[in-house]
């Protein structure tokens, strides 16, 4: 159901199978909607706009930190829609993506209000920065991350006092209309969050195009992002790009292994490989290749596919047998040497088992395209030079991981690096404050924290002489 002043079928009532991808069973119909779909949606942010602008930031904090305790007190049955839609683990939805829904909603709030507006006094007047609404924005979202990733814009968006029309993923969808409900059940006005559920060319396309929105934030893929750029450009939009990645992950010969080794195979396959920061390069200093490479084997032996319903399961479904098919291909086209899986399992289900691939070329497909699955390319290096052209070599530039214990070598590593995030000895460590987005062609612009109030308002300097 789309979510526009309530549960709404689409309005040409056409519909479109909602599929666990783990099983294959049909979950349950969604709306299959269009472009007069989102107009309605569009149309009713729109109407809801002076009303919530005008809504005191207090009284918009206290509805998101309701939304928070309520998703809170839910959070196994949102776990589980997550987990049957995207075919990932229950423990990957219920430890990662839904807390971290919840504390997007609290850390929002808090950051909102604790604010101080900026003032800066010069001879004769007094300037002060002042932060107006957007009015209605567009949101759109991905299937690997579903509600972690739309709260990470709405909840910025609304406290702003932006109406919003959200278009999940038409690959999970049901998170999206359920956060609309309870944020209205929270408080939320109706109207202030709107959900279109369908395809992105359908749906999306629409959206991005509509003279009636004034922002578009997308995370997805980057051929994706730049029709969404293109589509926006000719309204003057605010827009923000969120895709796509080929993170290295850069392991030193002084690296601790005992923390390198789990922490290189936890950034590689998390979530199936399906995580846009995940590592899929992994650069090994030559001295300690063939050992570095044996241990993260022995490692990989505890990440195997399972039942995504099953609370020890580590490895669950991709979320999809076509992506299953793209992922596959790019390793049967490679002429690398498979070290581990490589082979579609047999039975019911997109599974596909944890793959290291080396003796590859840079100049390869598997190296410098985005596979997003549990596939991993190994190559090696000799200097901190070759380290940091391995990993600059290719046209993303998202996140990066670097593994040594000498702290110098460390930091003059990661700024060497072409990329918008690098964590040292550690991944995916994240504090909301801080800026999240990538350089090249992984994206275009910042959210987090103060970076995310920029995007959703309009920030104005009001002068009054003294
Ligand atoms: P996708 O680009 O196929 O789809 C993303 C969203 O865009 C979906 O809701 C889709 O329906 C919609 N869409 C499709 N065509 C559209 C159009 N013409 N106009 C407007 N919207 C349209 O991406 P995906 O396969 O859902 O997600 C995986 C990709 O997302 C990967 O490339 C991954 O790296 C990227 N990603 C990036 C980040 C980040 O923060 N940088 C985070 C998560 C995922």
């Amino acid at each position: 159901m789309n979510w526009i002043r309530g549960a709404v079928p689409s309005i040409y009532g056409d519909t479109m199978d909602n599929v666990n991808p783990a099983t294959g069973a049909v979950i349950c119909k969604i709306a299959k909607s269009k472009r007069a779909d989102v107009n309605a949606a569009v149309q009713s942010a729109h109407d809801a706009f002076p009303a919530w602008a005008e809504t005191p930031l207090a009284a918009r904090c206290t509805i998101l930190r309701n939304a928070a305790a309520l998703l809170e007190s839910r959070l196994d049955e949102f776990a589980r829609m997550e987990s049957e839609d995207s075919g990932k683990p229950i423990n990957t939805a219920s430890t990662i993506d839904i807390p971290r829904a919840v504390a997007n909603f609290r850390f929002f709030a808090d950051f909102a209000e604790q604010e101080e507006p900026a003032t800066h006094p010069m001879e004769g007047g007094v300037n002060t920065t002042h932060r107006k609404p957007v009015g209605v924005v567009g949101l759109i979202t991905p299937w690997n991350l579903p509600l972690y990733l739309l709260s990470w814009k709405l909840a910025p968006a609304l406290v702003m006092g932006n109406t919003v029309v959200a278009k999940p993923s038409e690959l999970t969808p049901r998170t999206a209309t359920a956060i609309a409900a309870l944020l209205e059940e929270a408080g939320l006005p109706p109207g202030v969050l709107n959900v279109v559920q369908g395809l992105g060319p359908d749906v999306g396309a629409p959206l991005t195009e509509h003279p009636d929105v004034q922002a578009i934030s997308f995370t997805g893929g980057t051929a994706t992002g730049k029709l969404v750029a293109a589509a926006a450009a000719p309204g003057f939009k605010k827009l923000s790009l969120e895709l796509g990645g080929k993170n290295p992950a850069i392991v030193f010969a002084d690296a601790d292994l005992d923390v390198a080794v789990p922490g290189v195979a936890r950034a590689a396959f998390t979530n199936q490989g399906q995580v846009c920061l995940c590592s899929s390069r992994i650069l090994v200093e030559e001295s300690i290749y063939h050992a570095f490479q044996e241990r993260l084997i022995e490692e990989l032996a505890s990440w195997q596919c399972g039942d995504p319903a099953l609370a020890d399961t580590k490895l669950g479904s991709l979320i999809s047998l076509d992506h299953r098919k793209k992922v596959h291909g790019y390793v049967t086209r490679s002429k690398g040497t498979i070290h581990t899986g490589g082979e579609v399992p047999e039975g019911p289900g997109a599974f596909y088992p944890v793959t290291l691939i080396d003796n590859v070329e840079q100049s390869d497909a598997i190296v410098q395209e985005e596979v997003f699955g549990p596939v991993a390319t190994m190559q090696h290096f000799d200097t901190e030079a070759e380290a940091t052209g391995l990993a600059n070599g290719v046209p993303y530039g998202l996140a990066a991981t670097v593994w040594t214990s000498d702290a110098e070598k460390a930091m003059r590593v990661s700024k060497a690096l072409d990329t918008g995030m690098v964590w040292i000895n550690d991944w995916l460590k994240r504090d909301l404050r801080v800026p999240f987005g990538g350089m090249k062609q992984s994206g275009v612009g910042r959210e987090g924290g103060k970076h995310s109030l920029d995007f959703y308002s309009e920030v104005r300097n009001i002068y009054e002489a003294t």
